[in-house]
């Protein structure tokens, strides 16, 4: 059942590969698939290393990941790092100058960065990625100058509320710093929808977009090379909650020079499956996708399923902070755990479970006084945390291999959720 593949690290990857991919950039190779779905399983190689997919990829903001090493990065078989352009834009001259991103942070693997364009617009707008209608209708119909974003034909003005500056990103913009970090994957430039946004809207935003696409696809080669690695361009697809646009982009986009695709939009959780349904439908087979933003084990299962190959999201480092702990079973709020002597979770094969940490101590260090005492909590938890979503991933992959992928998501989600997707209504 172990797929030894996957438990190879990156710095093992790394040697394997040596410098034959450097100029070669992406490429993606489709082992297997779920029988008369969109799903499947394969490798996406990089100058950096390669990614079994689904895989799931640690986000490190600034070029870290908050409370974790890079040391313990390696040891939960962590595959890639993303990391955020536009938080990275006044250090992209001197990640250039080292070599790029992977060799900057020390990561050494596989890496990816986003274009900037989620960041400004949920700076800006208070835009989730799943949120409620009701949190939607009330940020969006604030009066305009309360928003902190406004899109126009070149980019996005909005206020750094970081910096307390006006700024501006267009997709130039973003390509040139993508371009000076060198991940090996960067994200072309888009504008986020929000839910509460109208089909017209939707539309003009779309076209917009698309523009933004083909601006970010020509800057991007001009650039690509200047590292001495071959970086690649995912397009990102946008369209809302449309069956016509979301179809009509990914055709067009899908037509397009582009190494991969990321799926973007703020979800409704209900529609996430067949959004990716017909986008996934309308693409290129042969390139990798990536679900932008996204980590709940039933988003990351039901984008499996629906073929998107690798996953990002901040949230299971930071519900690790706020002291929510995966487990097989749900999450658990570690506050209610004191001098409980339980595992954090069952069989989890994270160091920190491995080492025999359990609930009550990991709470006293939450609950200490001492800072130290603190950091050492927030680095277990992202530890254990973390272990757990690459493990879902590793285990679905594993599973589309075995061809037993319906079995794998029926009996997960029946422990972790207490209910079989085949029957009773998901509760909220
Ligand atoms: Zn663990």
């Amino acid at each position: 059942m172990q797929d030894d593949t996957t438990k190879t690290t990156t710095q093992e990857i790394n040697q394997d590969n040596a410098s034959n991919l450097q100029l070669k950039g992406l490429s993606f190779d489709i082992e297997a698939r779920i029988p008369g779905q969109l799903g499947r399983a394969g490798t996406i190689h990089t100058p950096h290393g390669d990614i079994k997919t689904p895989a799931f990829m640690c986000v490190g903001t600034h070029g870290e990941v908050r409370f974790l090493s890079m040391e313990n990065l390696h040891s939960i078989y962590a595959q890639a790092m993303l990391s955020n352009g536009y938080h990275l834009r006044n250090k992209s001259y001197e990640i250039a100058e080292i070599g790029g991103l992977a060799k900057w942070s020390g990561w050494n693997g596989p890496t990816l960065t986003d274009s900037g364009g989620f960041q400004v617009m949920s700076l800006g707008s208070g835009i989730g990625k799943v949120v409620s209608m009701e949190r939607e209708k009330e940020v969006t119909n604030a009066p305009k100058k309360d928003r902190l974003a406004i899109v126009t034909e070149d980019g996005i003005h909005f206020h750094d509320p970081f910096t307390d500056q006006d700024d501006f990103i267009g997709p130039k913009e973003s390509m040139d710093i993508q371009n000076r970090i060198g991940a090996d994957i960067h994200m072309a430039f888009d504008e986020l929808t929000s839910l509460a946004d109208s089909y017209e809207y939707n539309v003009e935003a779309l076209e917009r977009t698309e523009r933004w696409a083909q601006i970010s696809l020509d800057e991007h080669k001009k650039h690509r090379d200047d590292l001495g690695y071959r970086q690649s361009l995912y397009g990102v697809l946008q369209g809302g909650r449309w069956e016509d646009l979301r179809r009509s982009t990914a055709k067009k986009l899908g037509a397009m020079d582009f190494d991969g695709y990321g799926l973007g939009g703020a979800f409704l959780k209900s529609d996430l499956h067949n959004i990716l349904r017909w986008c996934n439908e309308e693409l290129p087979e042969g390139k990798p996708r990536h679900l932008l933003g996204l980590s709940r084990p039933d988003d990351i299962l039901v984008g499996a399923e629906n073929g998107a190959d690798t996953f990002d999201c901040v949230a299971p480092t930071r519900e690790a902070r706020h002291g929510r702990i995966y487990t097989k079973y749900g999450y658990i709020n570690i506050e209610k755990f004191a001098n409980s002597d339980q595992p954090l979770d069952e069989g989890c094969d994270c160091p920190v479970c491995k080492a025999g940490w359990t609930r009550g101590q990991l709470r006293a260090l939450l609950k200490s006084q001492d800072p130290e005492d603190r950091a050492k909590y927030f680095n277990l938890a992202s530890i254990h945390n973390l272990r757990f979503t690459l493990r879902l991933t590793e285990e679905i992959r594993q599973a589309i291999l075995d061809g037993c992928f319906e079995e794998y998501k029926n009996e997960f989600t029946a422990n972790y959720y207490g209910y079989s997707p085949k029957g009773a209504a998901k509760p909220e």
